[in-house]
């Protein structure tokens, strides 16, 4: 008998808030009626607001971030195309692997699982492709695998001082609403994303931003796609239709989700995920260990992987967690399994939360075998999110 709440700290899915949940709880309806189109325009249009868009069309597909994936290759590549992407984790390699098996040829720059996006290789490779072969530049904007997070703005620098043409793809599954992330500004064509990380859902709807520049691809675009076709489904969309039977429920919680994040406030919303990111690193720091990603300026603020100590299994940190504590934590995935386990902050997240998430992970790492002392980590973050609170406080009374 399990009591109590599971605590999920891992990086998707991540917790449905209760009215999302509730929005959820609705009888099923008539997804051709009258009222229906209301309902999903409204969504689109708040969904191109959190992408920071006002010339992007936002897709929604039944699926998930790697139906989102599918959807953005088959639509506006052409088979045999040359693509350059980097694998620097479990998901830049997933997403390399599915596009060699839908036939690209992939360009794959292997760099540490830790490191980021080689904006410099990119930037040769880039300027060495004088007849333009590369058709597609694809960025990991969070590798959810490793706590990494990438510049974008630097890869859309490097594809304009080259005078390069390629469509540039980002994966936003673990970063879009939760960490700066801006489709228009950035210059980028096609944005992915998912219903159950940033966005407090369940999972079920992979999700998309298309710019015109890809749109205008997919005019031309001869891979071979049904399902995932962006000319029906923009053609339905357009009155807040779709091509085939949505998830209906999912909308309603989506639909709660967005006027939570608009209540909020997006810009609200991405600092406070930065503010307890920065709680769960230096309990971290506390604790002695390192995480997974090579340099400060990379840390995610949606995930930290953390690097056990030799002669600790990560996977035993993770058992314990979730036998004894009824709280799951992420594993170290692929080359990184044993190594490595994570903790997922983003979405419906509060101080607390993150505070708990420390004190059973100091529990668990002892329990496995690793020397660190009790409440260290978590008091390190409760000075951290104290002062910050305690600031604002200051702040506060300065201005009145
Ligand atoms: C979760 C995740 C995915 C996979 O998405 P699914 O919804 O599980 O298909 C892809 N990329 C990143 C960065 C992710 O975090």
């Amino acid at each position: 008998m399990r009591t109590g709440t599971n605590h999920l700290f891992i990086p998707g899915p991540t917790t449905v808030p209760e009215d999302v949940r509730m929005a959820m709880n609705v009888a099923m309806q008539d997804q051709r009626g009258p009222e229906f189109g209301a309902l999903t325009l409204g969504i689109l249009a708040d969904l191109r607001r959190v992408f920071r868009t006002t010339t992007g069309q936002v897709m929604l597909f039944p699926g998930s971030g790697t139906g989102a994936w599918e959807a953005a290759i088959t639509n506006t590549l052409n088979p045999g195309d040359r693509v350059l992407m980097a694998r620097h984790g479990q998901f830049s390699a997933l997403w390399a692997e599915m596009a060699t098996r839908l036939g690209l040829v992939v360009d794959v720059i292997d760099v540490a699982w830790g490191a980021g996006v080689p904006v410099s290789e990119f930037m040769r490779r880039l300027a060495a492709d004088r007849k333009g072969e590369i058709k597609a530049v694809f960025v990991t904007h969070n590798e959810t695998a490793t706590g990494v997070t990438s510049d974008v703005a630097a890869v859309r620098r490097v594809l304009d001082d080259c005078f390069h043409d390629a469509l540039l793809f980002v994966d936003g599954v673990s970063s879009v609403g939760s960490i700066d992330f801006r489709m228009d500004e950035w210059g980028v064509d096609l944005a992915v994303t998912g219903s159950q990380k940033g966005l407090m859902c369940p999972a079920g709807l992979g999700i998309l931003c298309v710019s015109e520049k890809a749109m205008a691809a997919a005019e031309k675009s001869t891979m071979r796609r049904a399902y995932f076709e962006f000319r029906d489904m923009a053609a339905t969309a357009a009155t807040g239709y779709f091509p085939y039977t949505p998830p209906t429920q999912i909308l309603h919680g989506l639909r709660r989700a967005l006027d939570r994040i608009n209540a909020e406030g997006l810009d609200n919303v991405i600092s406070r995920h930065a503010r307890l990111a920065e709680g769960v690193r230096r309990g971290v720091a506390a604790w002695g260990l390192m995480t997974c990603a090579e340099h400060p300026s990379l840390a995610s603020n949606t995930v930290t992987a953390i690097r056990v100590p030799e002669g600790v299994d990560a996977r035993e940190v993770i058992r314990i967690g979730y036998e004894r504590y009824n709280a799951s934590f992420g594993s170290g995935l692929a080359r990184l399994a044993g190594k490595v386990f994570r903790i997922g902050h983003l979405g419906d997240l509060n101080e607390g939360m993150c505070l708990t998430a420390l004190a059973v992970a100091e529990m668990a790492l002892v329990e496995a075998g690793a020397d660190i002392e009790f409440g260290s980590g978590v008091a390190a973050a409760q000075a951290w999110y104290a002062q910050g609170r305690m600031a604002q406080a200051t702040l506060r009374m300065a201005a009145e």
